[in-house]
């Protein structure tokens, strides 16, 4: 086991979370992430095999990185997800293992990838309406998403989470809005509403249409009796939790479960960060916004050593802003997609 000095920026931020994007492909086409048409695939050959993913975490492991959570693209595209897991779970010292899906196809892989040491997952779910669900993702694919929640629960990949991005005029009717939250509290998921952020391929990304973190939780409030957890349970975890009750219920009453909403536009959570994203063709990014990269790639490739992969990871934490600008006039939208970084 080699264990390195921790990767800290120079804002002192300790970066122990590390989203692992194994695929950009996608079985939807989500209007906040794609257009219609999709996006042109990044080359077979720039993607990462199995063992160099496994060896770059490797390296990020012994830096202090101490969860790793597979993402995409959709995850489950990649055919050999479960040796993926497997390699990661194998690790030492053992990082915890999660994944976040869109869930189709999670049904007859879950108990699989619980078996290779998947911890949990968080599958994205919009709308519990099968016509919202086209127009939103362009795809007849609900039932399958359904399925797949459902599997992760029965396999044991919990707490099951299910994330949401509302879109104006789409999927926002407030009794929709409350339904979701019905729904996961009746089956004990846990559901974040995520704010829309701009990294849609097509960049249509308008604030002035972005359903506010505020906006969402007055929406739940028309269901349902909200009310925030203290702040010192949150940690690093950007989304703000909010215990739910029966409309009208008294404090004495037991909450129902709980939802979370991840305002990361109107209620930045920078200065906590503790992430860092290595995308499925071997670039470091140090934020989701950020304009740079580290290539990883070329140098594993070319016969790297694991100190000098290391030394690069370590040298793009450095360089990390202390926020990712989208409320400064001077923004830019990243050039790679959402899909092509691994939210
Ligand atoms: N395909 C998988 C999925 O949808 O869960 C994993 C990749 S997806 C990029 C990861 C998460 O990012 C999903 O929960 C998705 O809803 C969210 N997401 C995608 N584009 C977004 C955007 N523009 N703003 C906020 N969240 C976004
Ligand atoms: Fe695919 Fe996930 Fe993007 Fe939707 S959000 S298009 S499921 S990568």
């Amino acid at each position: 086991m080699m264990i390195r000095e921790p990767l800290v920026d120079s804002y002192g931020r300790v970066h122990r979370d590390l989203r692992i994007s194994v695929t950009d492909r996608c079985s939807l086409r989500c209007t906040y992430c794609m257009p219609e048409d999709g996006v042109p695939w990044l080359p077979r050959a720039t993607m990462l095999t199995t063992e160099e993913v496994v060896r770059l975490a490797d390296v990020a492991v012994s830096m202090g990185i101490e969860e790793i959570r597979l993402t995409g693209g959709e995850p489950l595209l990649r055919r050999d997800l479960v040796d993926v897991v497997a390699g990661l779970s194998a690790l030492d010292p053992a990082p915890e293992v999660s994944m976040t899906t869109n869930g189709i196809g999670l049904d007859k892989n879950a108990a699989a990838l619980r078996e290779a040491g998947l911890t949990r997952v968080n599958v994205s779910l919009d709308t519990l309406r099968r016509d919202v669900f086209i127009s939103l993702a362009k795809r007849d694919r609900l039932a399958d998403t359904l399925a797949g929640i459902h599997a992760a629960a029965e396999a044991g990949l919990v707490p099951v989470k299910i994330n949401t991005v509302l879109m104006r005029g789409v999927n926002d009717a407030d009794e929709d809005v409350v339904a979701l939250l019905t729904f996961a509290l009746e089956h004990g998921y846990e559901l974040r509403f995520i704010e829309q952020m701009p990294l849609d391929a097509q960049h249509g990304w308008d604030r002035s249409q972005m359903i506010s973190g505020a906006e969402i939780l007055a929406k739940l409030r028309t269901g349902y009796d909200l009310t925030a957890q203290p702040d010192e349970s949150r940690g690093s975890a950007p989304a703000e939790l909010f215990d739910v009750r029966p409309w009208g219920a008294g404090p004495e009453v037991e909450p129902l479960g709980m939802v979370g909403a991840i305002a990361s536009v109107t209620m930045p959570f920078c200065g906590s960060c503790d992430r860092v994203r290595l995308t499925a063709d071997g670039m470091i990014r140090n934020c989701l916004f950020a304009t740079g990269e580290t290539d990883l790639r070329t140098p594993l490739r070319d016969g790297a050593s694991d100190d000098e992969l290391a030394e690069l990871i370590r040298a793009s934490i450095g360089a990390k802003l202390p926020g990712h600008g989208i409320n400064e006039p001077t923004f830019l939208q990243p050039p790679r997609p959402m899909s092509r970084i691994g939210g």
